[in-house]
């Protein structure tokens, strides 16, 4: 084992600290990472704040972070996918037991036995749970480490292994392309990658925000259209138009507003998760034969794709880089959806804070 500095939260109560976590020496198949750049997923506040205590409660100390990038600074004897010196990313997973008919379909997502990024039993001993990427450095199995496609500012592609998957699958899934029309719901970390990403496949895209400063950005990030979701009149109009809405929100809203503008048998996607059960009416999905799902990430394999496809269009996050030191008022920020568009952890400042 070594030691390595972290930010934490003791309790759900607590703002980030310096701390210092232990991490694993690497074993025959893991890759030792130093992390450069972290992205501020809603999720990790969701999680050390332990809003999602029913689903998936918090243990403290909690270190978040699943939008790591870095530089490969050890492997082990048997690695042969990535070696020293190689720009590398981990996301939300960082193991998984790769036997099950989900890991070998390429779904560890979906593995029953999936050790998440952070706050997964640590099955090394290493810790009482595993530890996110607010930190100096990780080490994981080489078959959850993405390669990165040269030419990517770096801090930009930190947030594609949350914000970036967790929209692409979703969108491929449902045949997003030319000739959709296609929502975005909740301009944020995920619904501004969900833009780029929608716009890339080809498809018409049209961003609902409650926010009216956001609309030209919206535009800018490759909306055709963007809609003022508190504006009933904005909304009427396009009632019963939409393909596919993707919906990013992270608090309670009204999804019978949404569900009224998809088409006949139009579909739904929630990957937004607030903490709180949504109300649902029967009739927003009896009226039109209309469907309501759910996506989770996305597996490895799927995630190489994003990176390979972002790369290829030239998609990156749009960040602001803060200093780890910042974290606690970047919390406070994303609370009140006061981020343009992610914030991504320059982690220079930890090694040298
Ligand atoms: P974020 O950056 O905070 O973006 C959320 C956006 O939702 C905000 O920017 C805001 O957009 C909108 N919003 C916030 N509060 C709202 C409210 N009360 N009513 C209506 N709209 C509101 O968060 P994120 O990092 O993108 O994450 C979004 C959600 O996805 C979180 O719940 C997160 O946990 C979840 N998530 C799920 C997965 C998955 O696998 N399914 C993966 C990652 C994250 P406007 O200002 O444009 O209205
Ligand atoms: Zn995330």
């Amino acid at each position: 084992m070594f030691a390595s500095k972290a930010f934490a939260a003791a309790s759900a109560t607590s703002p980030l600290a310096l701390d210092t976590i232990n991490r694993r020496e690497p074993g025959p198949h893991d890759v030792q990472i130093d992390i450069l750049f972290c992205g501020i997923c809603h999720s990790d506040m969701h999680f050390v704040r332990n809003e999602w205590s029913d689903v998936f409660p918090a243990t403290y100390p909690a270190v978040p972070g699943h939008e790591i990038l870095g530089r490969v600074a050890r492997i082990g004897p048997e690695v042969t996918k990535h070696k020293v010196g190689d720009i590398v990313a981990v996301g939300c997973l960082v193991g998984s037991d790769m036997t099950c008919p989900a890991c070998q379909a390429g779904l560890e997502n979906f593995c029953a036995n999936a050790t998440m990024t952070f706050g997964s039993v640590d099955s090394f001993g290493t810790a009482p749970t595993t530890y996110g990427g607010y930190s100096e450095t990780i080490v994981v199995h080489e078959h959850f480490v993405l390669r990165v496609p040269p030419g990517l500012d770096l801090a930009g592609t930190a947030p594609l292994l949350c914000a970036g998957i967790t929209t692409y699958s979703p969108l491929r899934r449902f045949g997003v392309g030319p000739g959709r029309k296609v929502g975005i719901v909740g301009l944020g970390g995920l619904g501004h990658m969900g833009t780029k990403i929608a716009r890339a496949l080809g498809a018409h895209v049209v961003v609902f925000t409650t926010t009216p400063a956001k609309a030209d950005d919206a535009r800018r990030l490759g909306a055709d259209e963007v809609v003022i979701s508190r504006d009933a009149n904005q909304m009427r109009a396009h009632a019963g138009t939409f393909d596919f809405i993707l919906d990013t929100v992270s608090a309670d809203h009204d999804l019978n507003q949404y569900m009224a503008l998809l088409r006949l048998q139009g579909n739904l996607t929630l990957v937004g998760a607030p903490p709180r059960p949504l109300a649902l009416s029967a009739f927003s999905l009896i009226f039109g034969n209309r469907n309501l799902s759910g996506s989770n990430i996305g597996g490895i394999p799927q995630t190489q794709e994003m990176l390979d496809f972002c790369a290829a269009h030239a998609i990156t996050a749009d960040v602001e880089v803060i200093a780890i030191q910042q974290v606690n008022e970047a919390y406070d920020r994303l609370l009140r959806s006061d981020v343009r568009y992610r914030f991504c952890i320059d982690m220079a400042s930890l090694r040298n804070g």
